[in-house]
C-alpha cells in the first residue's frame, strides 16, 4: 500500500470543526487505499500567541526554554486529531517529535533535523494506525526539545516523507497551490499546476512563504514529490518535482518578494585586497547573514561597498561598522531599513535574453527606482523602496502576462 504523508498548517486545524474535517479528509485518503502519516501545525494563532507569552516574562527568552513552550502547540492538534479519528472508528496515534526520536542539532529555534526512527511508525502502520507527529519539533543528541524555525512542519512533514520513503508529501493549507505569486497581494495571481525544486526553493528563499526553504531543500535532495493543495476545496494542486518530470518550462513561473531585509552601505572605502572579507569577517562573526552584495568599481583608490542583511539583524550591523568604519578610514556610512527585494523566479530565463530589460522598462515606467541588482541563472532580484512594493510586484506580473497561462 502506497504510503502519503500528509501536512496540515495552523489554519486548517484552527478550530476544533477544521480538525474533525481534517480527520474526514484523512479517512477518505485511507479508503483510497493508502496508508497515513500526518503531520499537524500548532492551531493558527496559537504559536504567536506563546511567543507573545515568552517575550511578556523575559526579553529575550532563554533558547532552550522558549522551544520547551513553542514545542507545546503542536502537541494540542496532535492529540485533539488522533481523538477525532478515534471517535470516528479510525485508529490512530499521536507522537510528539521526541517520541519518534526527530533528532536535531542543538540549534534551538531554529534545529535542523540530522535523523528520524522510522520504527515505531512503521510498527504502528502496519497494524493500520493513522500516524500523528506533531510538527516543527524535535529533541537533541542531550533529549533537549528543539524546534525547526517558523513554518517548520512543513520541514518535519517532509523529512518524514523522506526517510519512510512515501510516495508523495501533500502540504494542505489555505491556498489552493503554489501562485505566480503571493494572492494576497496579486488578485489575478494565477495557480501553478508545477513546479521544480529549484524553482520552488528561489521562491521560497526570496520570500513566498509558502513552504518553509528547507522542506524544499529537504525534497529536492531526497527526491520526495511535494503536493501543495487546500485543506477547504478539492483540487489537484500544485505538484512540486524534479525538473525532468515537469513541466510547462514557463519563461517566468513566479514572482516572490520580501520585505525583512535592510541594507547598508559603506562609502569611500579603500580600494584594495582584503576589504571585503575585512567588512564581511565581522558581520559573519556576529552570526549576521548576508544576502546581496554589491561593491563599484574604484576610482581615485576608493571605492563603495553595499549589502543587505535581515531586518532583525539591521541594528547589531550597523553598530559592527561603524567600529569596522574607523578602522579602514571610510568616509561615509548609509543605511537603510525601508527597502523591499522583488524577485523574477522561472528555470526558463536559463535560455532567454531580455528577461532583465523588460523588467527594468516596467519598473521605469512606474518610476520605481532600481537600487540594487542581482541576477542568477533562474532568478533577477531588485531592491527598491519599500512603498514600491506591492506596486512593483503587480506591474511585472502584468508585464510577463502571469496572469495567463504559458
Ligand atoms: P500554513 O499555516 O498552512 O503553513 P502559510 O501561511 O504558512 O500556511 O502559507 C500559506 C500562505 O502563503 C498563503 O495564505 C499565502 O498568503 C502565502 N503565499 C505567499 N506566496 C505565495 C504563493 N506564491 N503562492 C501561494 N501562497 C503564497
Ligand atoms: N506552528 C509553527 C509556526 O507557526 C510551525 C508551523 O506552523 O509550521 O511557525
Ligand atoms: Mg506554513
Amino acid at each position: 500500500m502506497a504510503l502519503i504523508v500528509q501536512k496540515y498548517g495552523g489554519t486548517s486545524v484552527g478550530s476544533t470543526e477544521r480538525i474533525i474535517n481534517v480527520a474526514e479528509k484523512i479517512m477518505a485518503t485511507r479508503s483510497q487505499g493508502h496508508d497515513v502519516v500526518v503531520v499537524v501545525s500548532a492551531m493558527s494563532g496559537e504559536t504567536n500567541r506563546l511567543v507573545a507569552l515568552a517575550k511578556s516574562v523575559a526579553e529575550p527568552p532563554k533558547a532552550r526554554e522558549f522551544d520547551v513552550l513553542l514545542a507545546t502547540g503542536e502537541q494540542v492538534t496532535i492529540s485533539l486529531l488522533s481523538m477525532a479519528l478515534e471517535a470516528r472508528g479510525c485508529p490512530a496515534r499521536s507522537y510528539t517529535g521526541a517520541q519518534v526520536h526527530i533528532l536535531t542539532d542543538n540549534v534551538h529555534t531554529k534545529a535542523r533535523i540530522l535523523e528520524i526512527d522510522d520504527q515505531r511508525i512503521h510498527a504502528d502502520l502496519a497494524q493500520g494506525t493513522v500516524v500523528v507527529v506533531a510538527g516543527f519539533q524535535g529533541i537533541d543528541s542531550e533529549g533537549n526539545i528543539t524546534t525547526l524555525g517558523r513554518g517548520g512542519s512543513d520541514t518535519t512533514a517532509v523529512a518524514l516523507a523522506a526517510a519512510l520513503k512515501a510516495e508523495e508529501c501533500q502540504i494542505y493549507t489555505d491556498v489552493d497551490g503554489v501562485y505566480t505569486t503571493d494572492p494576497r497581494i496579486v488578485s489575478d495571481a494565477r495557480r501553478l499546476n508545477q513546479l521544480c525544486f529549484e524553482e520552488m526553493l528561489e521562491m521560497a528563499s526570496l520570500g513566498a512563504k509558502v513552504l518553509q526553504i528547507r522542506s524544499v531543500e529537504f525534497a529536492s535532495k531526497y527526491n520526495v514529490p511535494l503536493r501543495v493543495l487546500s485543506s477547504f476545496e478539492e483540487g489537484l494542486g500544485t505538484l512540486i518535482a524534479s525538473e525532468d518530470i515537469s513541466m510547462e518550462q514557463a519563461l517566468i513561473s513566479g514572482i516572490a518578494f520580501n520585505r525583512d531585509e535592510a541594507k547598508l552601505t559603506l562609502l569611500g572605502v579603500p580600494d584594495k585586497p582584503g576589504i571585503a572579507y575585512q567588512i564581511l569577517g565581522h558581520i559573519a562573526d556576529a552570526n549576521i547573514e548576508v544576502d546581496m552584495i554589491v561593491q563599484n568599481i574604484g576610482a581615485d583608490g576608493s571605492t563603495d561597498f553595499t549589502f543587505t542583511v535581515h531586518r532583525n539583524d539591521y541594528q547589531s550591523a550597523l553598530n559592527i561598522l561603524h567600529n569596522t568604519a574607523k578602522e579602514l578610514g571610510v568616509r561615509e556610512i548609509q543605511s537603510d531599513n525601508q527597502i523591499a527585494k522583488i524577485s523574477l523566479v522561472g528555470v526558463g530565463m536559463r535560455s532567454h535574453a531580455g528577461i532583465a530589460s523588460t523588467m527594468f522598462k516596467a519598473l521605469a515606467e512606474e518610476g520605481i527606482n532600481i537600487q540594487m541588482i542581482s541576477t542568477s541563472e533562474i532568478k533577477i532580484s531588485v531592491v527598491v523602496h519599500e512603498k514600491y512594493l506591492e506596486l512593483g510586484v503587480r506591474v511585472l506580473h502584468a508585464a510577463f502576462n502571469l496572469d495567463k497561462a504559458a
